[in-house]
């Protein structure tokens, strides 16, 4: 079985504490590794070297010299590509195609994204007058902001990851990461990259664990990690930022989502009903952008809901290294139980089921997995629970809208603020709409469409701050002001 450790200081190592956590496989529950858990000693070790790297060598380097190490760090992981595709569908148990199209592929951009943005990006500068007539000259200086303290979730773990670690290396910061309990191994592989690639020791450090009373709630706690940003639930963000209070330390949240899609009759209908399965589907339903609530306009509606349903059933499941497969299991038998608990709920609150609604048939082989099937439902009240909760699965409620403003009212009813993806061939209205949403990110007849150097961030309790382009260096940069006399 794969032993799998910390990566402190540039050394994989065993917990002090000597304990260990099984992972286990998506698609049957079988372990496939076992997982040293860091304590909060092992923790406090990661962050005190993560501290004294960032005075090192690390430290002396000039912005070329990063940015050409983190080029190498995108190269090294394009070369081992297929490690990493394998550690990652080992993890999650997702489908290759989306590993090789999207998850790896995006993981090595963005080291490579964020080391050119801030080699070109310029500082701001004014001129002033004074009353000598001499007048003076301000002008912005970038530094590092300390060590990050990096929590991430398991739902495109690598990509998700990479997002913050790239440009917290990228602005100078080192950085001690805590992934997702459920997919430790993308992120302990990138330790071996580091190493191969010549980073420092003590720049790039990975602790194990869980939440509250482990790994992720050590690490905010240690008062040397100057800044945290996170990816994951709402509920857990409140904790973080809790601890993050001690010492007032700056947090960077990107949180839950429960976005809606939009379908006007004048849509390019087969591109809408495509765009939407995938919101909806992609990754068994687990990804924050997704769409949980869709609406379409009356007259496209038994059209578009029978076209969704038609496609729903079509999924195939399997495992990731099955290349017939496109439909993969649940991360872990407790969210499959959450998962279900919403079907279950769904009924009872009167919800006409489309089409799935529980656990399909499966092979002896993966019957322990956690596969539950794409599930489509209609007939609800905004008041009930699908449409107001989020969920992280295959699902969505589909509801039939007759006016803009009705559609608007509905979209942003809610405490989230994430997404939206709008169908419509009429740009006038498409912009209206984009304007009116309370979202973070707006997608016009597209979804998951994403250039690295745009804002992204949530609204409401979806998020705090945003990363991407220049927006990920104000969060892991201090911005100082120079003022020059002249
Ligand atoms: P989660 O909040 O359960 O866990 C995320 C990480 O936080 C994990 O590493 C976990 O161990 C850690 N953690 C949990 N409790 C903690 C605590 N008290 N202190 C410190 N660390 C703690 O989230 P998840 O289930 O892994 O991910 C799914 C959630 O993430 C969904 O809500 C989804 O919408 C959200 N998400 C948001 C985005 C975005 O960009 N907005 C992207 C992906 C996922």
């Amino acid at each position: 079985m794969h032993q799998v450790n910390n990566f402190i200081n540039g050394e994989f190592v065993e917990a002090e504490s000597g304990r260990r956590f099984d992972k286990r496989s998506p698609v049957d529950n079988s372990v496939i590794a076992s997982v040293a858990e860091a304590g909060r000693a092992d923790v406090d070790r990661a962050v005190a070297a993560a501290k004294a790297a960032l005075t090192g060598e690390w430290g002396q380097l000039t912005v070329d010299q990063r940015v050409d190490l983190l080029h190498g760090v995108a190269d090294e992981i394009t070369r081992r590509f297929d490690d990493f595709v394998a550690a990652e569908m080992a993890d999650t148990g997702q489908p290759h195609h989306v590993m090789t199209h999207a998850f790896i592929p995006r993981g090595a951009a963005n080291f490579k994204v964020f080391a050119d943005i801030i080699k070109n990006v310029p500082t701001e500068s004014y001129q002033m007058a004074t009353p000598d007539g001499r007048g003076a000259l301000n002008y912005g200086l970038r530094v590092p902001k300390g060590v990050i303290g990096v929590i991430s979730p398991w739902n495109a773990p690598f990509l998700l990851m990479t997002w913050k670690v790239g440009p917290a290396l990228a602005c100078g910061n080192t950085v001690v990461v805590k992934p997702s309990e459920e997919t430790p191994l993308t992120t302990t592989l990138l330790g071996e990259v580091m190493n191969s690639v010549g980073i420092p020791e003590g720049v790039f450090n990975v602790v194990h664990g869980f939440g509250p009373d482990s790994a992720g709630e050590f690490l905010t706690q240690n008062r040397s990690v100057d800044a945290i940003t996170f990816t994951g639930e709402t509920r857990t963000g409140t904790a973080i930022m809790k601890a993050a209070a001690e010492g007032c330390r700056d947090v960077s949240f990107e949180m839950g989502g429960k976005n809606a899609g939009i379908v006007f009759a004048d849509a390019d209908f087969d591109a809408a009903v495509d765009g939407i399965f995938r919101s909806a589907f992609l990754n068994t339903g687990q990804v924050c952008l997704g769409t949980e609530k869709v609406y379409v306009e009356r007259p496209l509606f038994e059209r578009f809901v029978s076209a969704l349903k038609q496609k729903a059933e079509a999924v195939k499941y399997g495992r990731p290294e099955n290349h017939g497969a496109n439909y993969g299991p649940l991360i872990s038998r407790e969210h499959q139980d959450k998962v279900l608990s919403y079907y279950r709920k769904a009924v009872e609150e009167g919800a006409t089921v489309v089409t799935g609604g529980g656990i399909p048939e499966m092979p002896a082989e993966l019957a322990e997995g956690n596969w539950v099937q794409p599930t489509i439902w209609t007939g609800l009240p905004e008041t009930a629970s699908v449409i107001r909760e989020e969920i992280f699965g295959p699902c969505c409620h589909i509801c039939p809208f007759d006016s803009e403003q009705e559609v608007i009212g509905n979209a942003n009813a809610n405490d989230y603020g994430l997404s939206t993806t709008i169908w419509t061939n009429d740009l006038a209205r498409a912009h209206r709409m984009a304007a009116a949403i309370d979202v973070g990110i707006t997608w016009i007849n597209s979804w998951f469409l994403r250039d690295l150097r745009t804002a992204f961030g949530g609204a409401k309790q979806s998020g705090i701050g945003r990363e991407g382009g220049v927006h990920s260096l104000e969060f892991y940069t201090e911005m100082r002001n120079v003022c020059v006399k002249l």
